[in-house]
């Protein structure tokens, strides 16, 4: 669990929420279908092969743009797959840790 949601002692750093719309945007739709395929279609925590999801291990905020990077930006080493109850579990005892970038 513990590489998967990384523990974070500074405030505020889940202020990135859902990505809304983004997640209906196609270039996601493809790269989250890479992820599930790389980790086999499984919750990487339980096994699970139902309700899949893909987690984001950190959220980065790039200050030239001034905005978070979209989704299918990461590396594929940030993002893993986990059903939505180990996602949502983690969430509510995990943060997710901002980087700043250029
Ligand atoms: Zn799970
Ligand atoms: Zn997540």
């Amino acid at each position: 669990m513990n590489d998967i949601f990384l523990k974070v002692q500074e405030e505020g750093t889940e202020n990135h929420g859902g990505y809304g719309a983004t997640l209906f945007d196609p270039r996601w739709k493809a790269r989250r279908i890479e992820i599930l395929e790389r980790d086999g279609r499984k919750c990487k925590i339980c096994n699970s092969s139902e309700k899949l999801q893909v987690h984001h291990r950190q959220y980065h905020f790039s200050r030239s743009l001034n905005r978070f990077k979209d989704p299918w930006e990461y590396s594929n080493n940030l993002m893993v797959t986990l059903c939505q109850s180990c996602h949502q579990k983690g969430h509510r005892i995990y943060k997710v840790p901002t980087k700043y970038i250029k």
